[in-house]
């Protein structure tokens, strides 16, 4: 199989090892990178403290079912269910962000665990192997989900 974006063999993986591309879904849409990932998790802090934290949960809360949080809605970037190639739904985000998060902070060493995408092959960090997310950017809503399915819980 050749990368829709760029062309290069891409064959039997989840995205282009050349362009980013996310092979599970349509033409243009590519794996957010390192640097955005970053700026996220920056971004993600800030509105933390400034909403005092349950304003970050609320926000959250609302719109986990379109597989963002608060900074990825920001920054346009949103989370990919790889089985059901779609944005992640409501459960899986809580799942990811709650409990997978937790138990890794638990278990990790210093915060290696920030830095495994910057050697994963799909951009991935160990939560998103858990929950089997991607981080893309969908920078014109184009997997924002259907009204209907918003409320979906897979
Ligand atoms: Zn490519």
């Amino acid at each position: 199989m050749n990368c829709p974006t760029c062309g290069q063999v891409a064959a039997g993986d989840v995205s282009c090892q050349f362009c980013g591309q996310a092979l599970i879904l349509p033409p243009g849409i590519l794996l957010s990178t390192v640097g955005r990932r970053f700026g996220g998790y920056l971004l993600e802090f800030v509105l933390v403290i400034c909403t005092l934290g349950l304003g970050w949960l609320i926000w959250a809360f609302m719109i986990f079912g379109g597989g963002q949080t608060p900074a990825k809605q920001v920054l346009h970037m949103r989370v990919i269910s790889i089985q059901q190639a779609r944005a992640a739904g409501w459960w899986r985000m809580f799942f990811r962000e709650f409990i997978a998060k937790t138990l890794i902070a638990f278990v990790s060493v210093f915060l290696i665990p920030y830095f495994w995408l910057l050697w994963d092959r799909n951009r991935q960090e160990l939560w998103d192997k858990m929950a089997t997310t991607l981080v893309v950017s969908d920078p014109t809503d184009q997997l924002r989900p259907h009204s209907r399915e918003y409320t979906d819980s897979s």
